[in-house]
């Protein structure tokens, strides 16, 4: 199913700051693949905030082109906005812009998307599926590894500081060969420097990393067939 393998690993953090560039680079040394969830209306270090004593920085567009190359980017809002808090012209215009934007500006076709805030609602789906994004996620945990029939709304399997995690990691790696199983991490890495916690995505990866059976895949290669 995923190249030939049944059980698919990606990974999905959110809002294109300073932090995703030392996360990309440790998926790249485990050989893992994520999608970067951006705010193309937001690319420039005066858009900044803190979170637990950690600085977030949004990073300007050379940076991230440079720093995330290799990984999918996808749309996070132009402006990272509560889309339930819009009127339909207005999440037109946050959601449509934004993948003009990045098409645009990264020369790639946009696929995905996540919901800034988690928040969605029905027009929402419906103003997504009419640019012909694929899939959206949402920030509610399953702790589950099933396919899931509504791509617009994608629950992740849980978020990186969830404390089943690596227990999770565990039954996953545990499953048959042929299980169809998806493995979903979403988070911020502007976290890790608050949380002082970059050790555990460390530890993950090198965990789930070099597995046969398993393909390290981006969001789109993962969830659109
Ligand atoms: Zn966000």
């Amino acid at each position: 199913m995923f190249n030939g393998k049944n059980k698919a690993l990606t990974f999905s953090y959110d809002d294109g700051v300073y932090q995703d560039a030392r996360l990309a680079e440790i998926f790249n040394r485990y050989g893992m693949k994520c999608t970067f969830n951006l705010n193309s209306g937001l690319f420039s270090p005066e858009n900044r905030w803190e979170y637990r004593g950690a600085d977030c920085v949004h990073m300007p567009l050379e940076d991230i082109k440079s720093s995330l190359c290799g990984h999918e980017i996808a749309v996070h809002g132009a402006f990272h906005l509560d889309l339930t808090a819009l009127t339909l012209e207005e999440k037109k215009a946050e959601i449509h812009k934004d993948k003009e934007n990045l098409e645009r500006l990264f020369g790639v076709p946009v696929h995905g998307m996540a919901y800034a805030y988690g928040a969605y609602d029905d027009e929402s789906k419906a103003v997504i599926a009419e640019c012909g994004i694929k899939y959206s996620r949402t920030v509610r945990p399953t702790h589950s590894f099933d396919m899931q029939s509504d791509l617009l709304a994608f629950h992740p399997t849980c978020h990186h500081n969830d404390e089943k995690l690596f227990e999770l990691a565990e039954k996953f790696l545990s499953l048959p060969a042929q299980t169809p199983a998806i493995f979903y991490v979403w988070g911020h890495s502007y976290e890790f420097d608050g949380d002082k916690n970059w050790d555990r995505i460390e530890d993950f990866c090198k965990l789930m990393s070099g597995r046969e059976d398993i393909f390290y895949g981006t969001n789109t290669e993962v969830l659109v067939k």
